[in-house]
């Protein structure tokens, strides 16, 4: 991989809300009557956040690196796996200058949750909490996602090399 001292990456990530799971996201159980339906835990927060790390290095997507028939992903904590690409990010030599996300969720309502996610998130990638940010959209009961039938999320970080 080339050497720029800046690289950016975009995560985009959707998940099915079913009855029978728990609903994780950014870390945090919320108290729900659906979760996300995945291989893993469907953090789909988390997700996101890992592809859109991975897009700054130009590397495989989320699936391609923990794929959903390797039986060792299976309801995986995403925040392992979090940490597994964070891993990767500074071992090609960047740290994370910041994150910007998006939950999109007709129901339940994100925002109470958001702190919380920050407190979670932001050690596990060198970051303080003033450094991510996470904000709760609907989707005006529009479409899939506005009929509560999933969750999206959206993030864009910037990596920085580290001198
Ligand atoms: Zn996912």
């Amino acid at each position: 991989m080339s050497e720029q001292k800046y690289r950016i990456g975009l995560g985009y990530d959707i998940h099915k809300l079913v009855e029978g799971r728990k609903l994780i996201v950014g870390g945090l159980e919320i108290p729900y009557d659906k979760g996300l339906l995945g291989h893993s835990d469907a953090d789909v927060l988390v997700h996101a956040i890992i592809d859109s790390l991975l897009g700054a290095l130009a590397m495989d997507d989320i699936g391609t690196l923990f794929p959903d028939t390797d039986d060792r992903f299976k309801d995986a904590n995403s925040l392992m796996l979090l940490k597994n690409v964070y891993d990767i990010v500074q071992a090609e030599g960047y740290w994370i200058n910041n994150i910007d996300a998006n939950i999109i969720a007709q129901a339940p309502k994100m925002m109470p949750y958001i702190p919380k996610m920050k407190e979670i998130l932001a050690p596990l990638l060198g970051l303080s909490k003033t450094d991510i940010s996470i904000k709760a959209k609907t989707k005006e009961q529009l479409d899939a996602v506005g009929e509560k039938l999933a969750i999206e999320a959206q993030a864009i970080v910037m990596l920085e090399r580290i001198n």
